[in-house]
């Protein structure tokens, strides 16, 4: 994300603008230069350039106004010469409150550019659209307004172009997912947003505009880490019993070596719990050590003799996420799956491996 720095905080949240920003004002001052602008339109560019931001600030606002009322909390707002974002604690999983936020944003846009046209219209009795892009109008009061109402337009119609990262990438999705599955509803919406960017691109080529062209190189990145994202949140918040295998060969400690080799060459399995006389789960015999043993052509002759102590009993209803952090963090490398007292499966270190990476 690259540094920020706090200005305020509104409403209780925290307003930063990304240390980027500071090249808005290099940009004003070269198209102040460039144009040559008299004072009053000097003024006027960078008062318009300012306004700009604040209806972006305010956009954002919208979106976590529209989150608080579900009570998502917005961690903050940051403000980069590209744009706003507020960034949500969560994304709701409700196609009807990411369509209700997602929209709440260029909502604030329209009402803007309402009350500026009403006022433009009604009391003024004037034009809603400048004469013409000549920014010496922006020394004048009434064409000032007329820039402020067209960007607010443009805010709105720009943010709600389907793709993502764009508000409008997000309203399809949330519609798509009242029909559909919420991974293969944005996986539509990452196809519809890649189709967006390569007409993008092919008229920047067209056109020789450059903008456009980063824009839909910009929506083809961001819409696949989109897709990406949400299918990486959907396996990790996946339960064991999603992964679990009820097949699996079950050591005693009264196996031989060979036993442990034989079951491994099979190919199926990978790592193998041991159990007593008891049935108590008292160890694992995890691949490394099979292998080493096969290498050095040196079996012991109890199981006992070589295998690890470290076990782990996990239940099928417990998070993926949470028992492979633990896996990884213990050096386990399967599991024991029960359902109270009964054994139901194993859940082995490659077979996470392999469902979160699908
Ligand atoms: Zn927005």
């Amino acid at each position: 994300m690259g540094k920020t720095f706090h200005i305020c905080t509104i409403a209780g949240i925290p307003l930063k603008v990304h240390w980027t920003f500071g090249l808005t004002l290099l940009f004003v001052a070269y198209v102040v230069h460039l144009h040559n602008l008299t004072t009053a339109a000097s003024i006027g560019f960078s008062l318009l350039v300012l306004v700009m931001f604040i209806c972006v600030i305010l956009h954002e606002f919208g979106h976590a106004m529209a989150a608080r009322r579900y009570n998502i909390k917005t961690l903050d707002i940051i403000i980069s010469p590209i744009g706003g974002l507020a960034r949500l604690q969560d994304i709701p999983q409700e196609p009807i409150k990411e369509l209700v936020i997602a929209l709440a944003g260029p909502a604030v846009n329209v009402i803007i550019a309402t009350i500026i046209g009403c006022y433009l219209h009604f009391v003024l009795g004037t034009e809603l659209i400048p004469s013409g892009d000549n920014l010496e109008l922006l020394g004048y009061s009434i064409d000032f307004l007329k820039f402020v109402f067209t960007i607010n337009i443009m805010l709105f119609v720009f943010n709600l172009i389907p793709a993502f990262p764009m508000d409008g990438g997000r309203v399809m999705r949330a519609l798509l997912s009242m029909k559909l599955e919420r991974v293969l509803a944005t996986r539509v919406a990452m196809w519809l947003a890649r189709l967006i960017s390569f007409a993008f691109v092919a008229i920047a080529l067209n056109t020789h505009n450059i903008t456009l062209g980063l824009i839909g190189l910009f929506v083809y990145i961001m819409s696949g880490k989109e897709y990406a994202y949400v299918k990486m949140i959907k396996r990790a918040s996946s339960t064991v019993s999603e992964v679990l295998q009820s097949q699996f060969t079950k050591l005693k400690t009264t196996d031989s070596y060979q036993s442990v080799i034989e079951a491994y060459q099979k190919g199926n399995e990978k790592n193998f719990l041991v159990y007593d006389e008891s049935e108590n789960l008292v160890g694992s015999i995890p691949e490394v050590f099979i292998k080493d043993a096969v290498k050095t052509n040196h079996y012991p002759e109890s199981i006992i003799d070589l295998m690890s102590t470290k076990v782990a009993i996990i239940a099928p209803t417990s998070i993926l996420r949470k028992v492979a952090n633990m896996m990884s963090h213990e050096g386990i490398a399967i599991c024991a799956v029960q359902e109270g007292d009964e054994l139901i499966g194993v859940l082995d270190r490659y077979a996470v491996e392999r469902f979160m990476k699908k």
